[in-house]
């Protein structure tokens, strides 16, 4: 068979590559070595999580802040077996929607492992081991990433697990450990304490999401310690164990103490890494670097050989399903001969703890750090006539604009529905408009997204009306 394309992974990534190829009319085929498609996005990453997210916010608040409404509930329990049964039917109504697209777009799904045998011959091997030869003109590498491991750590995922099994658990854990205080150990580690897990993070880093603008982790961490979360921060871990139903997590405190904590779980939730096993690499002179083990691309996002792309978790940049969606396209669209562009400081980071945390452009941190002058507006929510009613009242909006020119440089923000607001911050970064432009529009009232513009005009010239 002869295409025009081969995607090798079906995530985020690969499938929206494949979809704009097929509509500029590039003979597209896609390659996924699992039963499904979707990648780790849909099957064991971004949806699954958000479904249990749900689920357990809808608990805590019948649990814990129903009663604030008047809404009185008898016997209210948690059937964890149907939580996780409706987090699969999410799943799954997404990855046979991904099913249905490829055959409306008329791409070819091949299920196995993708291998080059050379730049354009493509070996797929199926679970019973027959394979099949493929030709084309173009690749796009979309192979994804997974778990990083501690060497002195064995991950044996029964008790010592990874995101993976945290997304499929039987029951509650009694007390769960979190190595790692990044995305991942946050998100789950609310769905677990939201349930009623003692949940503890320990996390290398002097504050919790370190990536992240410094503020929106102290605000973080204050509001998921009221949800009992504890935190070790500063701490380095220097192994775990399992004996039976126990694990055992040995760490050492800043000054050097020894310390130990027993729990039912451990969650390993250090980072990811790319994943490039079976692709055959070495046929075709490729290699991966050292750190990380990402593939080379240039400003194209073509590799060193001709012909041969790659995208999403197994290139350079942050580890995210709508990054990996923006490069799908990108290539594509190079392929086909036209001049797209991403912009890289505007992919906006999320993460879906509630209150939520969404962040767009540069951090204080980043702006101090590159001598760049630059003014603050705040605006907390306890001021906001629309979280008083929601009864949300933890969080700020941050924007950072330049002290000369107004533009907005950075927005930060930990509040209800996060998640959904950044997505102003990012267009009006998009157009560079200045925080005056965003004073001049006109935002719904009563929304969260007032927030917004009145972080604005704090950083206009302290000139916020409701505080
Ligand atoms: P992947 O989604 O990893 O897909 C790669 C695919 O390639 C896989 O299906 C794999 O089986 C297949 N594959 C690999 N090698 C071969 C081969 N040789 N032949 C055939 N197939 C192959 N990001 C967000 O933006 N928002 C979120 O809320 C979010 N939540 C997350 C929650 C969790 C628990 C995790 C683990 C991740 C989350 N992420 C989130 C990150 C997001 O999942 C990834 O950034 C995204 O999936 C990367 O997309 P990708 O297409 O590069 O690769
Ligand atoms: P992460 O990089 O977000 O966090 C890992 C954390 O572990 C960091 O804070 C780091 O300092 C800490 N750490 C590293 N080594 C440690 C050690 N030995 N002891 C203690 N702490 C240690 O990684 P993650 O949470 O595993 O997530 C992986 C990727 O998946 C991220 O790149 C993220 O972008 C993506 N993801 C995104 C979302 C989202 O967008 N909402 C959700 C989940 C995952």
């Amino acid at each position: 068979m002869q295409y025009d394309v081969i995607v090798i992974g079906s995530g985020p990534g690969g499938y929206v590559a494949a979809i704009r190829c097929a509509q500029l009319g590039l003979k597209t085929a896609i390659i996924e070595k699992y039963s499904t498609l979707g990648g780790t996005c849909l099957n064991v990453g971004c949806i699954p999580s958000k479904a249990l997210l749900d689920s357990s916010e809808h608990y805590h608040n019948a649990a814990h802040t129903f009663k604030t409404h008047g809404i009185n509930l008898d016997n209210l329990g948690i059937d964890f077996g149907q939580m996780i049964k409706r987090k699969e039917e999410v799943v799954t109504a997404n990855t046979s929607g991904i099913t249905y697209l490829m055959k409306k777009n008329k791409i070819d799904v091949h299920q196995g492992i993708g291998s080059f045998k050379d730049k354009n011959t493509i070996v797929v091997t199926k679970d019973d081991k027959s394979t099949q030869e493929l030709t084309t003109k173009n690749v796009i590498i979309a192979t994804g990433s997974k778990p990083s491991a501690l060497p002195f750590i064995k991950i044996d995922k029964q008790r010592i697990i990874t995101s993976t099994e945290a997304l499929t658990l039987k029951e509650v854990p009694k007390h769960l450990v979190l190595i790692g205080g990044g995305v991942i150990g946050l998100e789950l580690g609310s769905v677990y304490a939201r349930l009623g897990a003692k949940v503890s993070v320990i996390e290398f880093m002097d504050g919790i999401i370190p990536t992240m603008d410094k503020s929106l982790g102290k605000e973080l961490q204050k509001v998921l310690s009221k949800l009992g979360m504890e935190f070790y921060l500063g701490h380095k871990v220097t192994g775990a164990t399992v004996q039976g139903e126990e694990v055992t997590v040995t760490f050492d405190s800043p000054k050097g103490e020894k310390k130990e904590l027993k729990g039912d779980y451990c969650l390993v939730a250090v980072g990811r890494i790319a994943y490039t096993d079976g692709l055959g690499l070495e046929n075709i002179g490729l290699t991966v670097e050292e750190r990380g083990r990402k593939i080379t691309v240039d400003e194209h996002l073509e590799t060193s050989v001709k012909g041969v792309y790659a995208i999403g978790d197994v290139i350079k940049g942050a580890m995210l399903a709508h990054k990996a969606e923006d490069e799908g396209t990108f290539v594509a669209e190079i392929i086909a001969g036209q001049k797209p562009h991403i912009n890289y400081n505007l992919i906006p980071g999320v993460v879906y703890t509630w209150p939520e945390v969404a962040s767009v452009g540069f951090t204080e941190e980043q702006l101090k750090e590159k001598g760049t002058k630059y003014k603050t507006g705040s605006f907390p929510f306890k001021a906001s006539g629309r979280a008083r009613a929601s009864g949300d009242l933890d969080g700020f909006v941050k924007v950072l604009a330049d002290a000369a020119t107004d533009e907005i440089l950075g927005v930060h923000m930990i509040g209800p529905r996060a998640a959904d607001m950044i997505a102003e911050a990012v267009l009006a970064m998009e157009y560079r408009a200045s925080a005056e432009d965003v004073t001049r529009t006109s935002h719904a009232h009563p929304t969260y997204t007032e927030a917004m513009r009145e972080a604005c005009l704090a950083a206009t010239g302290n000139r916020a009306i409701h505080i």
